[in-house]
């Protein structure tokens, strides 16, 4: 049988269990031209909060009813593919399902003698490339400037700092917990990290920022975003790569003083990471290489069955993840 997990109803916050429907299907066969495949990591991501919002994103909104969509890593079972044989891995997006059977549209292979199968839902994967476009090409950072990552120990922006760190920067992580600022010094190797939730943030990021701020790589918006606009540079660069504070509310706070933008002729850019796919190449290039010199760790935070992906998902928004969180759903053969 194959098990899957559908969105039952639109959430009013935090999504609840509720939010989920567990259903089994009978496994499908493969007609000619398609491929079955199994599930073994699903990858949970704070962008499928929006997707459970009525109204137009940059994605489509989910339907009540239908699967919980997400990118995955499988293996063959049975190709009716020339391209594709049993054994194969692949990324896709199937979805939360422990099987899938269909065309082999949008699929790619993975070698996994290059890389863990499971870096193409992070570090190599569209994390990874959000936190590489995000920070070399809207907030082009110069050795010796100081560098400001929210949500550091997480996907995006544990790789986001330790990029910042490669390329000469006073890097400064902002995280949920001292734990997690304990591994953002010591295994990211991160100049300093604040924790936002005990300290109070201006002043532990002004002691952590001597020399002020020149860029902002947002991950969070709200109160750290205003916080770390107090002691922002002239000319910073700070790419808006997230606002994970606001995906719950129902309400939105009053918004930060976005005054200080315009007094020190900073500049916020939008970035979705859909209009930089021309960058994979070098991305690829340059993070492979840094995974092989060991200069870029890839943290991930790896929960066990599809049973628990919603409280997996869930988890992102309470901070319970350090680095990219996945769901693995059957053995993986290469580990
Ligand atoms: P993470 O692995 O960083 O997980 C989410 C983290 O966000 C949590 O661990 C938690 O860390 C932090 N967080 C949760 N709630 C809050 C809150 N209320 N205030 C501040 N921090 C909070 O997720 P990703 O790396 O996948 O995503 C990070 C951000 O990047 C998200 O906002 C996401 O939407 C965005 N993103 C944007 C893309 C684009 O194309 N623009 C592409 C991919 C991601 P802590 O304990 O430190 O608070």
């Amino acid at each position: 049988m194959n098990k899957q997990v559908l969105f039952k109803s639109r959430p009013e916050g935090l999504p609840t269990e509720a939010t989920f429907e567990f259903i089994e299907t009978p496994e499908a066969r493969p007609r000619d031209g398609e491929i079955s495949r199994r599930t073994i990591y699903l990858s949970v991501d704070p962008a499928m909060r929006g997707r459970m919002n009525r109204g137009k994103s940059y994605v489509a909104p989910m339907e009540p009813g239908q699967l919980m969509v997400g990118s995955t890593v499988s293996q063959v079972i049975e190709s009716k593919h020339p391209d594709y044989k049993a054994g194969d891995f692949i990324f896709g997006s199937d979805g939360w399902q422990t099987h899938a059977v269909g065309d082999t549209k949008g699929l790619r292979k993975l070698d996994p003698k290059q890389a863990p199968i499971s870096y193409s839902l992070g570090v190599l994967g569209l994390p990874g490339l959000t936190a590489y476009v995000a920070l070399l090409d809207i907030g082009k950072p110069k050795p010796g400037e100081t560098v400001v990552i929210s949500a550091a120990a997480g996907a995006v922006g544990s790789i986001a700092g330790q990029i910042a760190r490669i390329k000469g920067c006073h890097a400064v992580g902002i995280a949920g917990s001292d734990e997690k600022c304990d591994f953002v010094t010591r295994e990211l190797r991160l100049d300093a990290c604040v924790n936002y939730r005990k300290q109070d943030l201006v002043a532990a990021l002004k002691a952590a920022c001597p020399n002020g701020v020149d860029v902002y790589f947002d991950n969070v918006g709200g109160p750290v975003l205003e916080a770390v606009l107090k002691i922002i540079n002239r000319s910073a660069r700070i790419p808006l790569v997230g606002l994970i504070s606001q995906y719950n509310e129902a309400k939105l706070p009053p918004g930060p003083n976005l005054g200080s933008i315009l007094v020190n002729r900073a500049m916020i850019q939008g970035m979705i990471v859909f209009d930089h796919f021309h960058r994979m190449p070098d991305f690829l290039r340059d993070v492979s290489q840094w995974l092989r010199s060991g200069e870029i760790k890839a943290p991930e935070d790896i929960i066990e069955g599809l049973d628990n992906a919603p409280s997996a998902l869930i988890g992102l928004f309470r901070g319970e993840n350090v680095g990219k969180r996945i769901v693995q759903i059957s053995e993986d053969p290469t580990r």
